[in-house]
This record gives structure tokens, C-alpha cells and sequence, in this order.
């Protein structure tokens, strides 16, 4: 599981721009989809090639347990409950104020592992001026500048020092025969515990009995269409007796992280609703992730035209940078379209998993060029030379050749066109990256 980190402080101590500073430098291929909503709140983050969940807290006043004050406090108890590190961001500037003491209060009866931030620390004389934060009992602030980016590697070096990681497994091929992981995710009352439970009913061959693991993770083996699969820790479900329910508080933060966990994704819609802001939001973080993905338009048998009109409004609206994802009409109640699903799933999982030999995409990029040639920019030609494969789930292709950081967005979807077409991708995002010879 990727570990959480919490960013908690009080309002104007650069909490938001420390948050974009550490999730921005991803290779966003959301950028490239227009009408994608992001929710700024939550954000995946890379360091030496290990990733993390970065949560951005409101203000935290706990004083004034009133109004909206109140529920941004409760929101930040739990972003702390579920966190694995919690970064406390002070304001050097500003110095300490009460608010800090009381957060630290708070802090120190979670026992979790918190680093003390001193931001706006650039240019300053550092020892006098960190003294007295001392007095909060943190530990040893580290000086950081979110505004101009100093001291941020070191002080996620330190939140993330005790996450085992193991370097190796990130390049390791998947092994074939492994269980597909797969994850079922949707806001609260989509139908994800009544899906599970239907496939759990029909199940007769895997008995999922087992005591269950660490950190209350769920974990169920699963066996269809002669493939092993795992259900992952799902996302807002806890397990009672043989059945599945649904948890009381939706967690953004377990979704997020059944997500990363998982090699595909079935992302369930209420029909009868469309699709909600919340959906697109929990939509954007499967692309960001690179997670192969499913749609679920569940409730289907509830239906009259006119919900299904508008379904399909919402579905052009807000969820137009999914559509590589196959759109499976199922009634989790009534078990139809339950067959269909499974085809998908183990066909997303077919085109997340896809072997591209380097002869061939080479061959299709010289293709691509002959009925299209890049763009020159100004005095730059770039020069596609050939490619090969860099990754899976999501598959990568790498191009190397030259000036290729002058390829227009617009090329990029065009050869993208062009590889999904040939190895018929289905259900998986994919990412293509250019590598220029210097
Ligand atoms: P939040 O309320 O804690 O999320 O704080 P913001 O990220 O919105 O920042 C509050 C103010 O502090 C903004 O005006 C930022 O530009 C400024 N700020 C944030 N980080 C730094 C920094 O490293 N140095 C300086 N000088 N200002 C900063
Ligand atoms: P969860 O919160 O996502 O786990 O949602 P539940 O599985 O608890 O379902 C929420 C409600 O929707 C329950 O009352 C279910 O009976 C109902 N429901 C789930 N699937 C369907 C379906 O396919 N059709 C209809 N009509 N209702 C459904």
C-alpha cells in the first residue's frame, strides 16, 4: 500500500502551496484532458521512484468547534487518523502562535510519526529563528521553503524513511499467473457491497474465510473465467461475517489507496443518479493512477429513459477523459450483466498488461510519421527514431530520437491513436514518453 501522508497546520502557513509543490512534478497525462476535475485535496507524489498520497488538510482551528471550522477539524482528525506521517507546517515568518500549540497538543496523542515544517525559511539565518519551535515537542524542524522548493526532498526523505520499499519490485515484469487485483470503487450507496456480495454468493470454489490481515486490509480471493483474481482492500467496505457492508464514513483515503493497489479498477456509477462530481473526482484519480478501468453503470434495472438520457449527458460531461473505458450497463440486485463485466475486466486487464515488442512499435512509428510527420517548431524538426516498451498497467512506450520535447500535445494523441488502435487497447490508460538524445 502506498503510505499517506497528512499535511496539517494552521490557514497561511503554505500548506496548499507545499501540497502542489510535492504532487505537481508528476507526468500528468491529465493535463492533456480538458474538463477533467481534479480534487485538490488529495494527490499522488513520487520520490526516488517511490510513491506516496499527499493530503492537503483545511485550517485547523481547535478551538472554535463551530460551522465550517468545526467540520474542517473533523476532517483533519481523520486525514491524521489515516495517515502514515504527518507533516505540521509552521510559519518561521509569522513565528509561533497559540493555534500551533494546540495543534501540536492534538499531535501528540495520535502516536503517529510527525515532522515539524518550518516554512518560509528562505533566506532566513536558520538557528535563532528555529529555536522556538522547540518548544512544540515535535522534534528537530526542518527549514523548508514551499514557495522556492528548498529543504522539501530532505523533509520527505525523513516522512518516508520507514516505508519499506523495495526498488526492484517497481521494474520486476508482473508475473502472469499472478491474481489480478481488483478493486471496486464509488461513492457510498453505487451498489459496491451488493456487487461483491453477488459475486462472493455465487462463489463455491475459494472459500474467503480467512482471518483476516493487517490494517484491517480485506482481501478475498476470487476465481472467474478460469483467472485467479484478488478483491483488494475495497474502498469503503469493511467485511461482516461472510458478507461485505458498507462502511459508515467514505474514505477518500482507502479509495485512493485500493486504487493504486489494484491492477484494475471497476469504477461503479449509480444510473439512476449519473455521474457526480464525486464520481469524476474518484474518475480522475484511477487516470492519474494508471489503473486499467471498468464503468460499472450499476442500478440499471431502475432506469426509466429519461435517467438513462441523462446518464449519458453526465457520462460526455465529466467523464470525457475516460473514454477508453468499456461502459458495462449491470444490476448488481437483479445479477445481470455480471458475465459482461468480467469479460472487460480481464480484457482491460489484457490491453494494461500488453506486450509491445520493440520491432513493432518502431515499425508503427515510422508508419505514424509517413502519414504524418511531426511538426517543425521553429529551426527544431523533431526526429522520431524508434521506440520500445517501458512499462505495463499502464503501458508505457518510450520514443527516443531527437528535439522530441517539440512534439505538439496533438502528435501525442495522434500516435497514441495509433498504438491503441494496433494492439486494440481497451480499459487502460497509457502513457508515452519522449526521450531525446542530447
Ligand atoms: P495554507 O493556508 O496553509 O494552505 O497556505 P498557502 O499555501 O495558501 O500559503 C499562504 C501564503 O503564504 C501565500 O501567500 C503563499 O504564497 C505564502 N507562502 C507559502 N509558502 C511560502 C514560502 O515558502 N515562503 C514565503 N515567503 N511565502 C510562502
Ligand atoms: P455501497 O454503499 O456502494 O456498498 O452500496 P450498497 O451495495 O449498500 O447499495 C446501496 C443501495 O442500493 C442498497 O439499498 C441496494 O439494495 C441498492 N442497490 C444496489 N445495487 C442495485 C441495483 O443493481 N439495482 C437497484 N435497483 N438497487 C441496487
Amino acid at each position: 500500500m502506498k503510505p499517506v501522508i497528512a499535511l496539517v497546520g494552521r490557514a497561511n502557513v503554505g500548506k496548499s502551496t507545499l501540497f502542489n509543490r510535492i504532487t505537481k512534478s508528476r507526468d500528468a497525462i491529465v493535463a492533456d484532458f480538458a474538463g477533467l476535475t481534479r480534487d485538490r485535496h488529495y494527490g499522488d507524489a513520487r520520490l526516488n521512484g517511490r510513491e506516496f498520497i499527499v493530503v492537503d488538510t483545511g485550517g485547523f482551528e481547535p478551538d472554535k468547534p463551530t460551522g465550517v471550522v468545526a467540520e474542517m477539524a473533523k476532517q483533519t482528525r481523520q486525514a491524521v487518523a489515516e495517515a502514515d506521517a504527518v507533516i505540521f507546517v509552521v510559519d518561521v515568518r509569522n513565528g509561533l502562535a497559540a493555534q500551533d500549540h494546540d495543534i501540536a497538543r492534538f499531535l501528540r496523542t495520535q502516536h503517529k510519526k510527525v515532522l515539524l515544517a518550518a516554512n518560509k525559511a528562505e533566506g532566513m539565518v536558520e538557528s535563532p529563528l528555529l529555536a522556538e519551535f522547540h518548544e512544540l515537542g515535535i522534534g528537530d524542524p526542518h527549514p523548508i521553503s514551499a514557495a522556492h522548493g528548498q529543504g522539501i526532498r530532505s523533509l520527505l526523505e525523513a516522512a518516508l524513511e520507514d516505508f519499506p520499499f523495495d526498488e526492484d519490485a517497481e521494474e520486476a515484469e508482473p508475473d502472469p499467473d499472478a491474481p489480478i487485483r481488483l478493486a471496486v470503487a464509488g461513492r457510498p450507496n453505487v451498489g459496491k457491497s451488493t456487487l461483491i456480495n453477488a459475486w462472493l454468493g455465487e462463489e463455491r470454489l475459494v472459500a474467503f474465510d480467512q482471518p483476516g490481515t493487517t490494517r484491517d486490509a480485506i482481501s478475498v480471493p476470487l476465481e472467474r473465467e478460469g483467472r485467479r483474481f484478488e478483491l483488494i482492500d475495497t474502498a469503503g467496505l469493511r467485511r461482516k461475517g461472510k458478507v461485505f457492508e458498507a462502511i459508515e464514513k467514505f474514505s477518500v483515503v482507502k479509495t485512493l489507496q485500493a486504487i493504486a493497489d489494484a491492477n484494475v479498477v471497476v469504477l461503479m456509477v449509480d444510473a439512476t443518479i449519473g455521474v457526480s462530481e464525486q464520481d469524476a473526482h474518484i474518475a480522475g484519480y484511477v487516470l492519474e493512477s494508471g489503473r486499467a478501468v471498468v464503468l460499472a453503470l450499476n442500478k440499471w434495472d431502475a432506469t426509466d429513459e429519461y435517467q438513462r438520457q441523462q446518464l449519458q449527458r453526465s457520462i460526455e460531461s465529466r467523464l470525457a477523459f475516460l473514454k477508453f473505458a468499456p461502459l458495462l450497463q449491470i444490476s448488481a440486485r437483479k445479477r445481470t450483466g455480471l458475465s459482461a463485466l468480467w469479460k472487460a475486466i480481464l480484457q482491460a486487464h489484457a490491453s494494461a498488461t500488453v506486450k509491445m515488442p520493440t520491432p513493432v512499435l518502431t515499425r508503427l512509428l515510422i508508419d505514424a510519421v509517413q502519414h504524418q510527420a511531426p511538426r517543425r517548431d521553429g529551426r527544431f524538426r523533431p526526429k522520431m527514431r524508434y521506440a520500445h516498451q517501458g512499462g505495463m498497467n499502464p503501458p508505457l512506450v518510450v520514443v527516443h530520437g531527437n528535439s522530441l520535447e517539440h512534439i505538439t500535445d496533438a502528435y501525442k494523441r495522434f500516435l497514441e491513436g495509433r498504438f491503441r488502435e494496433h494492439f486494440k487497447l481497451v480499459g487502460t490508460p497509457m502513457r508515452i514518453e519522449f526521450r531525446s538524445a542530447k
